[in-house]
């Protein structure tokens, strides 16, 4: 078993301790329900045929069909699959959705792939795991380097298979195939969300307010765009080829620009010659003195490693998975406060829940309605879990855990377990 997923099994023993869980219950959560593998094979541009491995899993799904995101990134396996599936059914918990947890992903570097060929490897995907996906069985939804047009291509594919238009069998899509507004920003709006509503209870510097963010795709673009219009100074960036650091604040707007053109934010500082930007590596930018640090790219990012140089009071996880085990333990001991992923990114599966309730319905809903929604939904949970954690004396991970425990161990003994049949 991979570190990643043991130690997100951990986390469910640990949070098995603060709550009445029955053994079966326990055991049946150790384990995925469903795990498809396939090699997923298309006729590249060159008219070379090759194939790429390829997952999908359904963890759980007592509290309604699964969900969860498809991955396409080199790195991707099966256990990293399952891990992630693992940590969606916690997070629909947390948040209450309907849903039970999924992932999927492909093997495969997109950035090597012209535009048709990741056009064709996406609909080869759907016809690969067709009898695992639709809108009342599991829902697939944009996650690492997969974006809305990867998912109207696959709706579209589902779409032709059945023979009538099936919107509902994905979330993340253009507008124009029925996607909902508000999805884009969705998971950093959710994580901007929480941290606003727990800012005097983290006790937050709120003169300095310098936050540092790991990853510049979705989520860390938008989340720096956010926190930068609510007064935040952006000190330091990085994405997969470096970080940029400016003492007076960084333009997240020129760095999504500088991103676009170049491929990375770095060339910011090129850009900048006269605003003082440095280029220093992750591990640096990890240690800086700032007030906030939001990983927002991959798993295991802070480790036993960097984790003893953090100066941040508070880190907000909006990627999946982005503190070890070992590093969530030093933290921990150095009093920092982590704002667990499956509370503080669950923005994005939430809105995600809006866009199949719409397609469901026909009936759509602006922008405003969408952030209406989904306010009160992170709001009411993060105040849960704070409270959890003061009550028992637990991380706010460890509460976020114990809080989506409660919720799964109620529908599974709802479903049916041995304490119903022998009272
Ligand atoms: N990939 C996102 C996540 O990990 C979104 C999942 C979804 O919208 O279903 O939460």
């Amino acid at each position: 078993m991979s570190e990643m997923l043991e130690g997100a099994l951990s986390q469910l023993e640990t949070a098995a301790k603060y709550t009445e869980v029955p053994a079966e219950v326990l055991d049946a959560l150790r384990h995925p329900k469903e795990v498809m593998s396939a090699r997923v094979t298309i006729r590249m541009d060159n008219g070379s045929r090759r194939s790429f491995e390829a997952w999908r899993c359904r963890y759980d799904d007592t509290r309604g069909p699964t969900k969860g995101g498809i991955r396409y990134h080199p790195d991707a396996s099966m256990e990293e699959v399952i891990t992630l599936a693992f940590w969606m059914t916690f997070k629909c918990a947390v948040v209450g959705l309907p849903y039970g947890g999924g992932k999927g992903a492909i093997k495969v570097d997109p950035r090597s792939l012209s535009p048709h060929e990741i056009e064709r490897l996406s609909r080869a995907y759907v016809h690969s795991f067709a009898r695992m996906i639709g809108p009342d069985r599991d829902i697939p939804a944009p996650d690492v380097y997969t974006n809305a047009m990867i998912m109207g291509w696959m709706a579209d594919e589902y779409s032709s298979m059945v023979g009538y238009p099936a919107p509902a069998v994905i979330t993340g899509k253009p507008i124009a195939l029925g996607g909902s507004l508000g999805r884009v920003d969705a998971t950093a709006r959710g994580g901007f969300y929480v941290l606003n509503n727990l800012l005097a209870q983290l006790e937050l510097d709120k003169t300095q307010k310098r936050v540092v963010v790991h990853g510049y795709g979705n989520a860390g673009s938008m989340i720096a765009g956010l926190l930068h219009a609510d007064g935040w100074r952006v000190v330091a960036v990085a994405d997969s080829k470096g970080a940029v650091y400016c003492e007076a604040g960084l333009d997240p707007a020129r760095l999504s620009k500088a991103k676009n053109k170049s491929g990375s934010v770095i060339s910011y500082a090129r850009e900048s010659p006269g605003d003082k930007v440095e280029v220093i590596t992750p591990d640096e930018m990890f240690a800086l003195d700032c007030d906030l640090i939001v990983p927002a790219a991959m798993e295991d990012q802070i480790t036993a490693d960097n984790a003893g140089a953090i100066r941040a009071p508070v880190i907000l996880e909006l990627a999946n998975g982005p503190v070890t085990s070992a590093a969530d333990a030093i933290l921990e001991e150095k009093g920092i406060r982590v704002i667990p992923d499956i509370l503080a990114n669950a923005g994005g599966v939430t809105v995600s829940y809006f866009e199949w309730v719409q397609n469901r319905q026909g009936y759509y809903w602006t922008e405003e309605e969408v952030q209406q929604k989904l306010r009160p939904i992170m709001e009411r949970e993060s105040t849960a879990i704070w409270e959890m954690a003061q009550e028992k004396q637990i991380t706010l991970r460890t509460a976020a855990y114990v809080l989506g425990l409660a919720r799964l161990t109620d529908a599974i003994k709802a479903h049916g377990t041995q304490s119903y049949f022998c009272p």
